[in-house]
C-alpha cells in the first residue's frame, strides 16, 4: 500500500487518508492555488507505525526519500546542501481538525553548515539565524520533550542584555548567540545534541508527529469533541516559505466571513516580518488583515480573490493560513471556518441568498447544540456598570462569575458549584480544561485568532481576548488596571460580543431571534414534520413559547402553580385538613387561582392546543421537611414561655408529615393514584380549566383543551378519571358545547405497564403523551434523583452506558416501549395523538428517534424550541 503521497497527487476527498490538512493542501495544489509543495506521509503510515511499536517500516522510509527527491527536483535545491538547503516543515494533520493540538516544526534542514548557506544565499543572515533558532526551539521542545519555557527564558535574557523589546529586534550576532545557548540547553535538557544530520531530523521529526497523536492535551481534545482515537495523523511535509525575511514578508490567519457576527467581510490578522504561530501565539498583536491593503495592496487584492475562490470552491466560510514572501502570497492552509452560534447561523442564511448552497444544506449546518447558547445571554444594558478594562470581542454572549487565575483553581470552584470566569495572560492547550468548566474566558494577550479565541468560539463560550491594559499578577492572584484591583474570587461580568470586562455581576439579559435565524426557523418549519410544543406552567411561559414557535403546550404541570407564596398556605390547609369540610374549604380557594391562570394560558394560546396535567408529585413535596419542623420546636423549646399551643401545632404537624412519608415517593402516592385516593383534588382541578374554558369560549377565544392524567398503569385508572372529566365537562360546558369537540383526555404513558398494555389502553385514551422522565427512571428503574449523583456519571465514564439517559433518549430499551405503545395504540384507534415531553424534547438525538417513530409532536422547554424546530428539520430531511 502507497503511503506517501505527493500533493498533485491527492485531493479533498482523501480525508481519512491525508487527514484534512494534507487533503486540503492537495484540493488546492489541484485548483492552481499558490501552495508550497509538499507531500503527505498518509494516517495508514501512522497506525502502522503504530502497531509495529512506533517503528517505521523500510517501505516507508524508502518512499519518504523518493518522495523528498521529487521534492527537491521541484524545487531545484537539495535537503542539506549547505550551499542552497531546501527547507521543509513538518506538519501534523489529523482527520478532524483539532486547532493547535498536534505539533509542528518549522525550518527542518538547517544545520550548523546549512544555516551559513541560507544566509549567504539570501544575503540575509539575521533571517537564516532566526530560523535556525525557531527550528532549534520547536524541534527541542516537539522532538526532545523540553518545556517552552526553557527556552524562552532564554530568550527574555538575552532581550534585557541586548535591551530590544521584540524577537525581530535581534541583531545578527545576538541570534548567534542565542542559537548557541539553545544547543547547550538542548544538550543539558535531553542529554544528547541538535542532530546535525537533516535525514535524523526529519525522521525524529515525523515520528515526533506521529507519538503528537497521543499526547495528553490531543487526548483530552478527542474526548471533548468526540473523536474517536483509533484515526492517527497524516504528517504532512512542505517546501518553506519565509514570512520572516524582512518588511516585504509576513504571515497571516484570514477568515472568509467574520466568525463573531457572520458579517460578509475579510477577517482575520497578520504579522509582518514573522512567522508560523507567531500570530497565534499570542506574544506580539497582530494586525487587522484591513490594514494589509495598504501595507500590501497587490497582495491583498490577491487575498480577497483567492478567499472568495476558497470560498466558492468549498461552499463553505474558509479559515485561510497564509504567508507572504517577497511580496509573493502562498496559502498553507484552508478548512471550513471555526465560528460561532450566531455566526454560523447569518452565514448559512446568507450562503442560501447569495445562491451558493442549498436551504436543507444550510439547515444540516446547523449545530443545535449551540443554538441554545445563542439564544441566552447579552448585558441587562439599562443597569449601570463599572468597566474594568475592553479587550477584543473573541466570542459573544455574556457571563457572570468568579475570577480565577489559572485552570486549576477553575476546576476545582466549578466542582465546588461556582460560577466562574478565567484569566489568564494568554491560554495554551493545558488550559483547556479550565476554559471547559469556565463560564468565560479573558486574556490579556493574543488576538482574535489566539488559542483562546478559537476555542472559546468552538464551545460558544463568551471570550474577551487581548485586553492589553490588565495586569495579571498569578503570583498575587490579582489583575489591575492602573490602580483598580480585581482579586481572585471577586466577580466579574464579561461581554464577548462588546469586549467589556465588569467589575461585579452584571444582571444578563435573553437574547432575541435575529432575522437570519428566524428565516433558518422558516424554512425548517417548512421542512419538518414533526410538530413542536413547549411545557410551559404559567401564561408567561406561554407567551415566551409563543414566540419561539411554539405550537401548542405539550405540558402544563399545574403543581408548579401551587408553589407561589400566597397559595403553598392554601395548598398545605387543603393537604392537612383534618376533614372533608376542611378540605373543601381549602379547595375552594384554590379553584379561582387555577381557572384565572387556565384562562390566561388558553388566551395566550389562541387555538392552539393546550395540555394540562392534573395534580402530579407526592403531596408531601408541597409540605415543610420534618427536619425545619423539629427545629422549630427547638426553638419553641429554648424561647420557654407561654407557647404550648403553638408547639402542639407544630407537633401535630409533625405527626402529619410523618404520617405521608413515603419510602419510594416517586413510586409511591401521586400522579393519578392520588385522584383515585382524593378525588376532590382533581375535581377542583377539572372544574377550574372547564370553568376558564367556558370563560374563553364566551370571550370568542378559540380553544382546543387536552387533560392529561399522570402516571396511569393500568386501564381501569384512566377510565375512571376519565369518566368523571367527562361529567364535570358536561355540567359546566353543557353538551351543546362539548359536541364541538373542544377537549381531549388522553395520558402520559411513563409506567412501562401503561406502554406495554397500550392497546388497552387506546380506546379510551384521545392522545399519549410519553412522559420520558419518568418513563426512563422505571424502565431502567434509577431512582433520577439519585442516581445522576451516585452512580451514573461513573457507568458513563466507565462506558457502561454510553449517555445519561436523562439526557439522551434510550432508544433502544425506552425507545421499544415508546415504539410498541405508539404501534399497538394506533392499531386500535388510527388517530391516536402521540407526543414526547420531558428533558429528551430538547435534544437533537431525541427529536431525530421521535421523527422516526412517527410521533405527532415533541414538547420542550420554550428556550429549546428554535432548537427542536431545526432538529425537527433535520430529521426530515
Ligand atoms: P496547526 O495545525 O497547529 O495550525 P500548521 O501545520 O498549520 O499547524 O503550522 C502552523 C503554522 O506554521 C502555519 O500556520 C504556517 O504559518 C507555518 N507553516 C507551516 N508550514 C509552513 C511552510 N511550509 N512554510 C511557511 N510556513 C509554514
Ligand atoms: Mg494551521
Ligand atoms: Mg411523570
Amino acid at each position: 500500500n502507497k503511503q506517501v503521497f505527493d500533493f498533485q497527487e491527492g485531493n479533498a476527498g482523501m480525508k481519512t487518508l491525508l487527514g484534512g490538512k494534507g487533503a486540503h493542501l492537495a484540493e488546492m495544489t489541484r485548483a492552481g492555488l499558490p501552495v508550497p509543495p509538499g507531500f503527505t506521509i498518509s494516517t495508514e503510515a501512522c497506525l502502522s507505525y503504530f502497531k509495529a511499536d512506533n517503528r517505521m517500516s523500510d517501505e516507508l522510509q524508502s518512499e519518504i526519500v523518493a518522495a523528498l527527491h521529487r521534492l527537491e527536483t521541484l524545487k531545484g535545491q537539495k535537503f542539506g546542501n549547505p550551499a542552497d538547503p531546501l527547507l521543509v516543515s513538518v506538519r501534523s494533520g489529523s482527520v478532524t481538525s483539532m486547532p493547535g493540538m498536534m505539533d509542528t516544526i518549522l525550518n527542518l534542514g538547517l544545520n550548523d553548515e546549512t544555516v551559513e548557506g541560507l544566509a549567504a544565499k539570501t544575503n540575509n543572515a539575521r533571517f537564516a539565524y532566526d530560523c535556525y533558532r525557531r527550528l532549534l526551539q520547536m524541534f527541542g521542545n516537539v522532538v526532545l520533550d523540553i518545556g517552552g519555557h526553557h527556552f524562552e527564558k532564554i530568550v527574555h535574557r538575552l532581550k534585557q542584555e541586548e535591551g530590544v523589546s521584540q524577537d525581530q529586534d535581534l541583531t545578527p550576532d545576538a541570534l548567534l548567540r542565542l542559537i548557541a545557548d539553545f544547543k547547550h540547553c538542548i544538550q543539558l535538557q535531553a542529554g544528547r545534541p541538535f542532530p546535525q544530520d537533516v535525514r535524523e531530523q526529519l525522521t525524529l521529526a515525523v515520528e515526533a508527529v506521529f507519538q503528537s497523536w497521543n499526547n495528553s492535551r490531543a487526548k483530552i481534545y478527542r474526548k471533548i469533541n468526540r473523536i474517536p482515537d483509533d484515526q492517527g495523523t497524516a504528517v504532512n511535509i512542505q517546501s518553506m516559505v519565509f514570512g520572516n525575511r524582512g518588511q516585504d514578508c509576513g504571515t497571516g490567519v484570514v477568515f472568509t466571513r467574520n466568525p463573531s457576527t457572520g458579517a460578509t467581510e475579510l477577517f482575520g490578522e497578520y504579522l509582518i516580518n514573522a512567522q508560523g504561530e507567531d500570530v497565534v501565539a499570542g506574544t506580539r498583536t497582530p494586525q487587522p488583515v484591513a490594514s494589509l491593503s495598504d501595507e500590501m495592496p497587490a497582495v491583498f487584492e490577491q487575498l480577497v480573490r483567492l478567499a472568495k475562490q476558497l470560498e466558492q470552491h468549498y461552499r463553505d466560510m474558509q479559515d485561510i493560513e497564509f504567508t507572504v514572501e517577497q511580496g509573493r502570497l502562498y496559502i498553507l492552509q484552508t478548512r471550513n471556518g471555526k465560528r460561532n452560534a450566531q455566526a454560523a447561523v447569518t452565514i448559512a442564511a446568507n450562503l442560501v441568498k447569495e445562491g451558493t448552497i442549498a436551504k436543507e444544506d444550510a439547515l444540516q449546518r446547523i449545530e443545535v447544540s449551540h443554538l441554545d447558547k445563542l439564544l441566552h445571554r447579552g448585558i441587562d444594558e439599562s443597569v449601570a456598570t463599572e468597566v474594568f478594562a475592553i479587550g477584543l470581542p473573541a466570542s459573544p454572549g455574556a457571563a457572570v462569575g468568579q475570577v480565577a487565575f489559572d485552570a486549576d483553581v477553575a476546576m476545582e470552584w466549578s466542582q465546588a458549584g461556582k460560577k466562574v470566569i478565567l484569566a489568564r495572560p494568554e491560554t495554551t492547550p493545558e488550559d483547556i480544561q479550565g476554559v471547559l468548566v469556565s463560564e468565560g474566558i479573558i486574556t490579556s494577550r493574543g488576538g482574535m485568532t489566539s488559542h483562546a479565541a478559537v476555542v472559546a468560539r468552538g464551545m460558544g463560550k463568551p471570550c474577551v481576548c487581548g485586553c492589553e491594559t490588565i495586569k495579571i499578577d498569578e503570583e498575587q492572584r490579582q489583575m489591575s488596571v492602573g490602580s483598580r484591583l480585581v482579586q481572585e474570587g471577586d466577580w466579574i461580568t464579561i461581554d464577548g460580543a462588546s469586549g467589556r470586562v465588569i467589575i461585579g455581576e452584571v444582571p444578563l439579559r435573553e437574547a432575541e431571534i435575529t432575522e437570519e435565524l428566524s428565516e433558518l426557523l422558516e424554512w425548517a418549519d417548512s421542512i419538518r414534520k414533526l410538530k413542536v410544543r413547549a411545557n410551559a406552567d404559567n401564561p408567561h411561559d406561554a407567551s415566551v413559547a409563543k414566540q419561539f414557535g411554539a405550537e401548542g403546550i405539550g405540558l402544563c404541570r399545574t403543581e408548579h402553580m401551587f408553589f407561589s407564596a400566597e397559595r403553598l398556605p392554601v395548598v398545605q390547609r387543603m393537604i392537612l385538613a383534618d376533614d372533608i369540610e376542611e378540605r373543601h374549604q381549602a379547595l375552594e380557594q384554590l379553584l379561582p387561582m387555577q381557572q384565572a391562570d387556565f384562562e390566561a394560558m388558553l388566551t395566550n394560546m389562541d387555538g392552539h392546543p393546550v395540555n394540562i396535567r392534573l395534580l402530579d408529585p407526592p403531596l408531601h413535596e408541597f409540605l415543610p421537611k420534618e427536619k425545619e419542623l423539629r427545629k422549630k420546636l427547638d426553638d419553641l423549646d429554648r424561647a420557654g414561655g407561654d407557647n404550648e399551643s403553638e408547639k402542639k401545632a407544630v407537633l401535630s404537624l409533625i405527626r402529619k408529615v410523618q404520617a405521608l412519608e413515603e419510602v419510594n415517593p416517586m413510586l409511591g402516592q401521586r400522579g393519578c393514584r392520588l385522584g383515585i385516593v382524593y378525588p376532590e383534588i382533581y375535581d377542583m382541578q377539572i372544574e377550574a380549566i372547564f370553568r376558564a374554558a367556558s370563560r374563553c369560549i364566551d370571550k370568542g377565544t378559540k380553544v382546543t383543551l387536552e387533560i392529561m392524567v399522570p402516571l396511569v398503569g393500568h386501564v381501569n385508572e384512566l377510565a375512571m378519571l376519565r369518566e368523571r372529566i367527562d361529567t364535570i365537562g358536561e355540567r359546566i360546558l353543557g353538551r351543546e358545547i362539548l359536541e364541538r369537540g373542544i377537549y381531549q383526555v388522553g395520558t402520559m404513558i411513563e409506567v412501562p405497564r401503561a406502554a406495554l398494555t397500550a392497546a388497552q389502553i387506546a380506546p379510551i385514551a384521545d392522545f399519549f403523551s410519553f412522559g420520558t422522565n419518568d418513563l426512563t427512571q422505571m424502565t431502567f428503574g434509577y431512582s433520577r434523583d439519585d442516581a445522576e449523583g451516585k452512580f451514573l456519571s461513573h457507568y458513563v465514564d466507565q462506558k457502561i452506558l454510553p449517555h445519561n439517559p436523562f439526557q439522551v433518549l434510550d432508544t433502544e430499551g425506552v425507545g421499544l416501549l415508546i415504539e410498541w405503545a405508539t404501534t399497538s395504540g394506533r392499531s386500535i384507534k388510527p388517530n391516536l395523538k402521540t407526543g414526547i415531553c420531558g428533558e429528551h424534547g430538547g435534544d437533537k438525538d431525541s427529536i431525530f428517534f421521535c421523527h422516526r417513530t412517527g410521533l405527532d409532536y415533541v414538547s420542550c422547554s420554550p428556550f429549546r424550541l428554535p432548537m427542536a424546530r431545526i432538529a425537527a428539520a433535520q430529521a426530515a430531511i
